[in-house]
């Protein structure tokens, strides 16, 4: 045996494993096992380039739970280590032994499957270790096997031991602290969280359960002896569907992966993309398109990030464009940075790359469903639409492309792309300063007479529906000059589409300051405001409506969208009176109290008309018109 001095650059390296270097400590298993797999991999390498001439073996890697003893085993059947490397890859902390492997073979088949760059791995071991115990023995002919063992201060022991099997068994003692790390279900959880995809058959066994000996031996009491045995259970798929080629795979391999990934979902995907890049970075990876309708926030952060099969995160937010954290998949890059700050994983050079190629990859897809099955496309836009627009809201560079398949259906569900739109609309709907107006709404039952108004003047009505449509309109009017949205509900009919011949009031000036008044003194002022307006005779005698603007405000404060108004649009209407309609000039010639009643009588109507009429005024409305009943 020989003692020695770990070699670091700080004496205090330790408290700083465990306390910081990860705020999760489950991570040390992540760390631990794919050092295993890394092992395994280089092991495979070495047999394919004909370096390694022995049997390769059954590779696996093991971990074993042994409650009584509070210890972890980690196990793998790969490269092993001879003294000399201990010294090397283990005593001298800053040393990257995956590093000098890369790079001595790297540009060889297998070469970039065994990139780790986990840091300090191994001694992540000591944020839940009293004392950590290597056994292994080395791939060479001959070598002696060796133990290090070292109890999370600078010293350790290496003692020659004896070992059959090829490879290393990790052996951590748990602390009292960590003592969650020694249940089966923990372990299990982490295994499941972050080992389910590695490349090499993951096995976790328990020491815990007892079977009579096989041999039949007995004890002092002529009892058949009882044996600990494991039972080892294979944990992970090591050929994830994102690790195979497209051609491969059938749809159906494509879904029964995602249940895979989510086995709580019960929705399927839409469809799913398969991203492959080898130059200038390399990223593996599917990502799924699921239905989006109302709840946007459930559905993200289902992205999980892999670094060679092994898993990192799920969440992406600072590697992909935000609208993209609502696809679901897997993306699998060694290529993004692991040990950084996120704000720093920004600002990377790589991780720009990443993400505008993933960004490119989803929108040719859709333009390519939309180029290939129009009518297929169509059937998934109700699916689509909310991702369509976040992703033209926040990424230019995808609203760009994004014009070619976005889609706009009117009442008649018709779809058309805005420059089919404008096309089909843009006779009749400019206004008298050439300004094309597309009318809208987003409920066809309750604003069902307005629609009917528009249309019967030959307007198209759109109907765009889904909780983005607020911010995605504006988006659109800003880069389109010389179009406007408004509901069809936010105006009447001659001022939504304003035409120059205007309509000629039957009323004096004179007439009209008898009439603003009656009204003025039945509605609640606050929230309604009177305006007269000479309308065609057969259009409604009042109308209530919202204005555009006000409506927008209010949903977007809805929405939280930060548009610095916050609280400061109380819900507005104007009430349009029609000067020509018979029944509003009929009020002129009327008694006041004959008055009083009729505009009582109208104003309800329309209240009535737009769903605003409401409890008090709802039952005392229909009261009085049943006793007025003959
Ligand atoms: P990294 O994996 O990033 O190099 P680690 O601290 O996890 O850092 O491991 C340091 C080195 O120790 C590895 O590069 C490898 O050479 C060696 N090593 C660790 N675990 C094993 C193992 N199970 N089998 C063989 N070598 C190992």
């Amino acid at each position: 045996m020989r003692t020695g001095q770990i070699n670091v650059q700080t004496e205090n390296i330790f408290p700083i494993i465990k306390k910081f270097l990860y705020s999760d400590h489950e991570i040390f298993l992540r760390e631990l096992v794919s050092n295993a797999v890394d092992a395994s991999q280089k092991l495979k390498v070495l047999s394919s380039n004909g370096e390694f001439k022995g049997d390769l073996g059954d590779l696996k890697v093991e971990v074993i739970l042994d409650p009584a003893a509070k210890t972890l085993t980690i196990r793998d059947a790969g490269i092993g280590m001879t003294a000399d490397e201990i010294d090397k890859y283990i005593n001298q902390i800053a040393f990257s032994g995956a590093e000098e492997f890369v790079q001595k073979y790297s540009g060889k088949e297998g070469a970039e499957q065994i990139i780790g760059h986990f840091g300090l791995g191994f001694y992540s071991a000591f944020m839940v270790a009293e004392k950590v115990q290597i056994q292994t023995l080395s791939k060479n002919k001959g070598a002696q096997a060796v133990q290090w063992e070292s109890t999370g201060t600078t010293d350790y022991t290496i003692t020659d031991i004896k070992k059959k099997s090829r490879g290393t068994d990790i052996i951590l003692f748990i602390t009292e602290e960590s003592i969650e790390f020694i249940e089966k279900a923990r372990i299990e959880g982490i295994l499941n969280k972050y080992c389910k995809f590695l490349p090499i058959p993951v096995f976790f066994g328990n020491k815990t359960e007892y079977i009579d000996s096989p041999s039949g031996e007995k004890d002092e009491n002529g009892k058949i002896k009882r044996e600990a045995i494991e039972v080892p259970n294979q944990i992970n798929n090591p050929q994830p569907a994102w690790t195979k080629a497209p051609v491969d795979l059938s749809d159906d391999d494509y879904n029964s992966f995602y249940r895979e990934l989510y086995p709580m979902t019960f929705e399927s995907p839409l469809f799913h993309i398969h991203l492959n890049v080898d130059y200038p970075f390399n990223l593996t990876g599917i990502l799924y398109f699921p239905k989006i309708k109302e709840n946007v926030e459930v559905q993200r952060n289902k992205i999980n990030l892999y670094s060679n099969q092994v898993f990192i995160t799920d969440s992406v937010a600072e590697i992909v464009p935000e609208f993209l954290t609502l696809l679901h998949g897997v993306i699998d890059s060694p290529d993004i940075p692991l040990n950084v700050s996120r704000s720093y994983l920004q600002s990377d050079g790589n991780v720009k790359k990443i993400s505008a190629h993933i960004t490119k990859k989803v929108a040719d897809k859709l333009a390519e469903m939309f180029k290939k099955d129009r009518k297929d496309f169509e059937s998934k836009w109700a699916d689509l639409q909310v991702f369509v627009q976040y992703g033209m809201l926040s990424e230019d560079k995808f609203a760009e492309k994004a014009k070619a398949f976005s889609l706009f259906k009117n009442t008649e569900d018709t779809c058309f792309t805005l420059d089919e739109y404008r096309e089909k609309v843009s006779a009749l709907q400019t206004d008298k300063d050439g300004k094309l107006i597309l009318l809208y709404t987003n409920n066809k039952e309750e604003q069902f007479a307005f629609i009917k108004k528009a249309k019967d003047r030959g307007y198209d009505v759109l109907h765009l529906d889904g909780p983005l449509v607020s911010h995605w309109l504006p988006k659109l009017e800003q880069s389109n000059e010389n179009i406007s949205f408004v509901r069809v509900d936010s105006d009447s009919l001659d001022k939504l589409i304003r035409k120059s011949d205007e309509i000629p009031s039957k009323m004096s000036k004179e007439e009209e300051d008898k009439i603003k008044p009656l009204f003025e003194a039945t509605i609640n002022k606050e929230k309604y405001t009177v305006q007269l307006e000479s309308m065609n005779e057969d259009d409604a005698p009042i109308i209530i409506t919202q204005p555009e603007f006000i409506r927008r405000m209010m949903e977007q404060q809805k929405l939280g969208g930060g548009n610095g108004f916050y609280g400061a649009f109380p819900e507005m209407f104007t009430m349009t009176v029609n000067t020509n309609h018979p029944k509003i000039h009929g009020l002129l010639n009327k008694s006041e109290i004959d008055q009083t009643t009729g505009v009582k009588q109208l104003t309800d109507l329309a209240l009535l008309a737009q769903g605003l009429l409401k409890g008090e005024a709802l039952n005392s409305f229909i009261e009085r018109n049943i006793n007025e009943l003959a």
